[in-house]
């Protein structure tokens, strides 16, 4: 199916090149900043999250060691230092008695200690109460050692009042969990030192106030894990988060008590280089006063989790971009149709028009360019339907007109060839009665001239008879010749004249002529010459040649001047040397430039007195004209008047069996 045309396509590049590109590469330019500014983000919350279970952890542990103060202060211990320094054995066992009920009291009610001990200035344990977190027992007092030697009694016993020791070193011997102790020294009213109250607890009691939070159902931090460790390295206590495999939790926890530099170094800072976790870790300090021992806290984070926002913003992200970019597809699409359609609408039109439908009206009803193209367009097809059905109707009209015309004209042609076949007709009988007249006339006057003759020879004929006898032979003899060019001319008008071809020697047939011509020159004292550098021999019909010379010498030396000179030229007309040039000059009266074509007419003499004074038919050059061009050649004729004429004609020189319409097309 053809969707789109190719300008449809181009726009759809277009529109593409110009919004999807920009929009994914800024969508995803924005992605990548986005996200890393939320990882940041997410990195710095979590960073915070644990600063503050840090301070919780740090409460805690101050919490415990005003604990341990509160007890150092406790009346009970002030009435049993009373007592020691007044009353007797068996009253300060009383008194002691007293006082270890009252440390356990303490004990039962705080559940967090492990043991609590109250040791004199000497390192005696005078009271020790021990226990599992749920329940407590006195040690018995012949199993009281002395802890002189111990580092917290020594540390402690350095202390002033309100002061306490604190140090994570121990292990637990039951619980085998490490030991947090706590310890204070003993001032009596006196202010002297009396001794130490020590206590010991579980480390793992410490991420008791946090482990809450990280407990909270619909939390992501429940598959976070905690880990507590000292600044040397000192487990403390963990806490393990949900969904993590045994596997993990192990590789997790060596890298943590690996005592990483960082996570030792009593900075705060986070780890993102592990694999599947984010390592967040801030020192907690026990004692404000002691930086070299602290503790570290340290939050282990499924990286999922930490980014868990961040991935489902990026994928909203990623979703908005790829629906900007369907919709902007979309859009191309549908600005694409909109405009190509009117387009695509446009081009039918035209082919509509081509294919001469002129009847076809472009449907773009809107008001823009396009529209106002559609209906300019149909306008000018209403137009020229109107002119073609006016073209047709002239057409029509001037068809019928043509009819008409030709009919007329195939009437006329009718009506032609019936008068040319009369025609034909009137100048057959015209040649015949010619023939039969001529034929009737030469007998007779034969008989005269031939009688004329004999009466001439007659020696008793008197002056005025032999005028008379002359002048009817010059006439009889010049009706003869008029009567014979007749003859000829009806001949040739009726194709009865032949021509027959032989080899002339041109040089030779025109001396006899010339010989033939002498009398009547020297007559007129007229001189006569052949001018020829070529003696051609030619084929021809030599009858009808010699009568063309005699008829054009006969007109030089007739018109000539007395004394004049007439001349006969051979020579080659073309360069081909196809045809000869022969002509015929004399020095004679001259003709008028306007009777160039006349006198080649039948009985056309020249008007004039000058002519006038000559004998003659009128149908010598006619004959003459005649002759040469069924022989292939052509005749003009030159002249200036009163100075010179000059006759010239062409002949073929090697004549073939031609036809008369061969030879017309030399002519
Ligand atoms: P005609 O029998 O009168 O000589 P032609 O047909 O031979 O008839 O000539 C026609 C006319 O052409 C002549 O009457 C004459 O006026 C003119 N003509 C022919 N030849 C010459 C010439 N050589 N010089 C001057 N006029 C000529």
């Amino acid at each position: 199916m053809r969707i789109f045309s190719r300008i449809s396509h181009k726009l759809i590049i277009t529109f593409l090149l110009i919004s999807v590109i920009p929009i994914t590469i800024a969508g995803f330019y924005s992605i990548n900043l986005a996200t890393q500014s939320f990882e940041a983000i997410t990195l710095e919350n979590t960073q915070f999250d644990l600063f503050s279970s840090a301070e919780k952890i740090y409460d805690f542990i101050n919490y415990n060691e005003s604990d341990v103060i509160f007890l150092s202060k406790s009346p009970a211990i002030r009435d049993y230092f009373f007592a020691k320094a007044t009353h007797s054995t068996s009253e300060i066992e009383r008194w002691r008695k007293l006082l270890q009920e009252h440390f356990l009291i303490f004990c039962e009610s705080r559940e967090i200690y492990e043991k609590i001990a109250f040791i004199d200035a000497n390192g005696n344990e005078i009271i020790c109460i021990e226990g599992d977190g749920l329940s407590f027992f006195n040690k018995p007092y012949d199993e009281l050692t002395n802890v002189a030697s111990q580092q917290y009694f020594l540390e402690t016993m350095k202390l002033e009042n309100d002061q306490s020791y604190i140090t994570v070193s121990s292990t637990s011997p039951t619980s085998k969990t490490t030991l947090v102790t706590y310890a204070t020294p003993v001032f009596d009213t006196l202010g002297n030192n009396r001794g130490i109250i020590m206590t010991t607890m579980s480390a793992e009691f410490f991420l008791n106030p946090v482990k809450y939070s990280f407990d909270l159902n619909d939390t992501p931090k429940k598959r976070s894990s905690l880990f507590l460790i000292s600044n040397t390295n000192v487990y403390l206590a963990h806490r393990v988060g949900e969904d993590i495999k045994t596997g993990e939790i192990v590789e997790i926890a060596t890298f943590v008590l690996s005592g990483d530099k960082n996570i030792i170094s009593g900075e705060s800072g986070t780890l993102t280089d592990q694999k599947n976790w984010i390592i967040t870790y801030t020192p907690v300090f026990i004692d404000p006063n002691n930086k070299d021992e602290f503790l570290v806290l340290v939050e282990v984070i499924p990286r999922d989790v930490v980014f868990s926002n961040v991935e489902s913003f990026t994928n909203i992200f990623i979703l908005l971009i790829v629906v900007a970019i369907f919709v902007s597809i979309i859009a191309a699409i549908m600005v694409t149709q909109t405009i190509t359609r009117p387009l695509r609408e446009l081009v039918r039109g035209t082919r509509k028009l081509a294919k001469k439908d002129l009847s076809y009206q472009i449907n773009i009803p809107s008001d823009d360019e396009l529209g106002f193209l559609a209906r300019s367009f149909n306008e000018m097809g209403k137009e020229l339907q109107g002119s073609y059905t006016i073209l047709e109707d002239k057409v029509k009209e001037r068809t019928r007109r043509l009819q008409l015309a030709n009919e007329r004209l195939n009437a006329l042609v009718q009506e032609l060839r019936e008068a040319n076949l009369q025609t034909k007709e009137a100048s057959r009988l015209k040649s015949q009665f010619v023939s039969n007249i001529s034929h009737e006339l030469r007998t007779p006057l034969n008989a005269i001239i031939g009688f004329s003759d004999v009466l001439l020879d007659e020696e008793n004929l008197t002056d005025e008879q032999q005028d008379y006898l002359q002048t009817i032979l010059k006439n009889s003899e010049n009706l003869l010749q008029l009567i014979n060019d007749m003859l000829d001319l009806s001949k040739i008008e009726a194709n009865k004249m032949e021509v027959v071809y032989q080899k002339v020697k041109l040089d030779e047939l025109i001396r006899r002529v010339y010989k033939l011509m002498t009398p009547i020159a020297k007559d007129r004292n007229i001189t006569m010459v052949i001018e020829s550098d070529i003696i051609p021999e030619i084929k021809v019909d030599k009858t009808k040649l010699r009568q063309i010379l005699i008829n054009l010498l006969t007109n030089a030396i007739k018109f000539n001047k007395e004394g004049g000179l007439v001349k006969t030229t051979v020579s080659y007309y073309d360069d081909n040397k196809d045809y000869l040039k022969i002509e015929v000059s004399d020095t004679g009266i001259g003709i008028n430039k306007k009777d160039f074509e006349v006198i080649f007419d039948e009985f056309r003499q020249i008007d004039g007195t000058d002519t006038r004074d000559f004998e003659g038919t009128g149908l010598g050059l006619a004959i003459t004209k005649k002759y040469v061009e069924m022989l292939g050649g052509k005749i003009w004729v030159e002249s200036k008047m009163n100075e010179w004429s000059k006759f010239v004609f062409t002949l073929p020189i090697s004549q073939k069996e031609e036809t008369n319409n061969e030879k017309d097309t030399h002519s």
